[in-house]
């Protein structure tokens, strides 16, 4: 006997979910992401379902099953152990031609749910004459063949703004690496992690925004013309900048020339180095019962120059964590005007040079000390400085 597959489009439509266990936990999420208006029968629910009931996701029937609840679902989920209650639920399913499948017995059950694996817009199903454990091998041996084949032509279009995270080559996230994977153009920072560009295909036209050779002005309309030029010719073009786009990255500039343009914009955001940096460090930027705050300013245009929009006097009244980017050359006069505005010159102050690299380095001092430690030290940008009782937080 053979089983027919099917993908059910299941928006709109009443499932039934017998059981609020670790199964039901784990089968729900799907069902929701399907758009399915999930119904729960049990006793007890997990606190993971609960917070869904909480946020009106799903509704919950605080009792245990009755043959009627199968009337009007599109499909029933059996989730409970009890082996007579399992059969109680089926035998209803059955009577009222509904499908239903058997976490607890797969011969029991009349629809078996698939090993999945998602990739974009494709979706591959594995089932293996009921045995879960060869399935999800074939499914994984599936999704690993998509990951390093060259993707399908044509899926996406447009300008996606990408983070690439602080440099460690496996902190960009599951989306930008699969987008990365699918570009004809790819347009990167100088902060972007090497090893990412070397995994692109020979026929990938890469351009190196660093290299744009005008005043950073120019260079930056020009990255705009690129994008938005290239993305019109019908290509796939991946803005990838270091840490998270949005974040000093002048992600926001692009995303509105983009739009300006009537080119669609897709921000894919990235791990920030104002945060992971402190983080392989060792300095949570914040922690119980130390700070319950953490601002993140750049540093590249110096405290008492006329362009300044950062309050250096606010940030030193405040208790919580300080995280300056671009802070290296200026680090003397910020931290001198930190002081003069009340921050205290004991108030702890790490520096993390190129974090999440083979090349990290770091050095704790305080913030009466710091500059000159960082020129004694010899650390060098891309760095994040970190100001604050965090700092002895450290592990
Ligand atoms: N969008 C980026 C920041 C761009 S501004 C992000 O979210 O991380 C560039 C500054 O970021 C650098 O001057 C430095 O202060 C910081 N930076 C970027 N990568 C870093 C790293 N790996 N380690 C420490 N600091 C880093």
């Amino acid at each position: 006997m053979s089983i027919y597959p099917l993908g059910l489009k299941l928006t709109g439509r009443r499932v039934l979910v017998v059981g609020g266990g670790a199964v039901a936990t784990r089968r729900v999420p799907a069902l929701l992401a399907a758009g399915a208006v999930v119904e729960i029968v049990s006793p007890e629910l997990t606190p993971a379902l609960r917070g869904q009931v909480d946020a009106g996701r799903l509704t919950w029937s605080e009792r245990r099953f009755v043959p009627a609840d199968v009337v009007g679902a599109w499909l029933v989920h059996v989730a409970i152990d009890d082996p007579a209650a399992a059969e109680q639920v089926s035998a209803a399913a059955e009577q009222h031609h509904v499908f239903c499948v058997r976490a607890d017995d797969r011969d029991a059950a009349t629809a078996w749910t698939p090993a999945v694996t998602r990739h974009g817009q494709v979706t591959v199903a594995v089932t293996d004459g009921g045995d879960r454990r060869r399935a999800m091998a074939v499914r994984d041996l599936v999704a690993n063949a998509l990951e390093s084949s060259p993707p399908v032509a044509g899926q996406h279009k447009g300008v996606a703004l990408v983070g690439a995270g602080p440099g460690d080559p496996e902190l960009i996230t599951v989306k930008g690496r699969r987008l990365l994977a699918a570009a004809d153009v790819v347009v990167a920072d100088r902060l972007v992690p090497g090893l990412l560009l070397g995994e692109l295909r020979p026929e990938v036209e890469f351009v190196d925004a660093a290299k744009i050779p005008y005043g950073p002005a120019a260079a930056q309309e020009e990255i705009n013309r690129i994008l938005v030029e290239r993305a019109i010719e019908g290509k796939f073009v991946v803005r990838l900048k270091g840490g998270d786009p949005f974040v000093f990255g002048r992600g926001g500039e692009e995303a509105i020339a983009c739009a300006q343009a009537g080119v669609p914009v897709l921000v894919v955001p990235g791990v920030t180095s104002s945060i992971a940096a402190p983080a392989l460090a060792g300095i949570p930027v914040t922690h119980r019962g130390v700070a319950h705050e953490f601002t993140v300013v750049s540093g590249h245009i110096p405290p008492d120059h006329a362009d300044s929009l950062v309050d250096w006097a606010a940030l030193a009244r405040m208790r919580g964590t300080l995280v300056v980017l671009m802070g290296l050359k200026n680090l003397s006069r910020i931290a001198e005007r930190l002081i003069a505005e009340g921050r205290s010159p004991a108030t702890p102050a790490a520096v993390v040079q190129e974090g999440s690299t083979s090349h990290q380095r770091s050095l704790r001092s305080t913030l009466g000390e710091v500059a000159e430690a960082v020129t004694e030290a010899g650390i060098r940008p891309p760095a994040v400085v970190v100001i604050g009782e965090v700092v002895h937080a450290a592990v």
